[in-house]
């Protein structure tokens, strides 16, 4: 009888054990079946990067530091994500114009400049972008980027573009030849040891520039551009007034706006409204990665 009573046991115990690791099982499979797309990037890089990479010596920093940040900063939507390919440049009137025929000339660029400065505001503009499916220039300083490397990070990983706005957001015309390569050259070289790639586009502070500065953003291969359309955010008559920054923008939009904003809490605040509105009217917002080079004979 006892030895009946502890077989019973026994089989009861050996169900509740294969319940349980079943119940394991399949909360396993549960939890991989909800991580699926970013097992694969933790495990992908770290198995093949070694082997197709062409500098052996870095490999196994990179497979180490990229890895974790990689699955934590990209979320599924990121995978299936497009690179657009060049379908618009920038004129000389700095208006967003088609390369060709057929392609949408009702769109508009979104810029921002002068930071990174605040998480706060950084993370309002981002949220708001993402809200809106839109991507935009960060015309960003390179004493910003030194003090607040991780918001650089933080915006490139987000997808939205860096630009190159001078290292000290001073007037570049009044430097000389050598400073002003320097301010411009310094910014590329913060950018790409931060974020792992250099700008493309170069904005000089204020819009003052000269042949000169035309020559270094060449050499760069930046794309220079100032802007069309001023949202004047940065005017005393703006402060603390997003309508009036809504307003200014409406006011001169046209086909092709490149919209200057800043990093400053009436523009983060102004933003949603702003762009709802310009959905409203029919304008979509231009992927800076699909801005090439202007044609030649320009
Ligand atoms: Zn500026």
């Amino acid at each position: 009888m006892i030895h009946l009573i502890s077989k019973k046991i026994a089989a009861l115990a050996t169900v509740c054990i294969l319940l349980s690791a079943c119940g394991q099982l399949q909360s396993e499979q549960e939890k991989n079946n909800k991580v699926t797309s970013s097992n694969t990037s933790i495990t992908a890089p770290a198995v093949t990067e070694p082997a197709s990479n062409a500098d052996p010596s870095n490999t196994e920093a990179e497979a180490a530091t990229d890895s974790p940040s990689k699955t934590i900063q990209e979320p599924e939507a990121n995978e299936t994500e497009v690179i657009p390919e060049f379908q618009y440049h920038i004129n000389k009137a700095y208006n967003v114009v088609p390369n060709e025929e057929g392609i949408d000339k009702k769109v508009v660029l979104l810029t921002f400049d002068d930071g990174p400065k605040e998480q706060e505001m950084v993370n309002g503009l981002l949220d708001t972008l993402d809200k809106h499916q839109a991507k935009a220039i960060f015309f960003v300083n390179g004493y910003r980027v030194k003090a607040n490397p991780d918001l650089l990070k933080q915006i490139h990983d987000r997808g939205q573009i860096i630009g190159n706005h001078s290292w000290d957001h001073i007037d570049l015309k009044k430097e000389n030849s050598d400073n002003a390569r320097k301010q411009v050259e310094d910014v590329q070289q913060i950018v790409e040891d931060t974020i792992g790639e250099r700008p493309r586009f170069f904005r000089p502070p204020f819009g003052s520039g000269n042949e000169n500065l035309h020559k270094i953003a060449e050499d760069n291969s930046l794309i220079y551009m100032t802007w069309s359309n001023g949202s004047l955010d940065w005017d005393s008559k703006s402060k603390n007034k997003p309508e009036v920054v809504i307003q200014n923008v409406m006011d001169q939009l046209h086909n092709g706006s490149n919209i200057l904003m800043h990093e400053l809490p009436w523009t983060v605040e102004a933003l949603d409204e702003l762009l709802s509105k310009l959905e409203g009217q029919g304008y979509s917002f231009v992927d800076p990665r699909a801005i090439s080079e202007a044609p030649k004979e320009q």
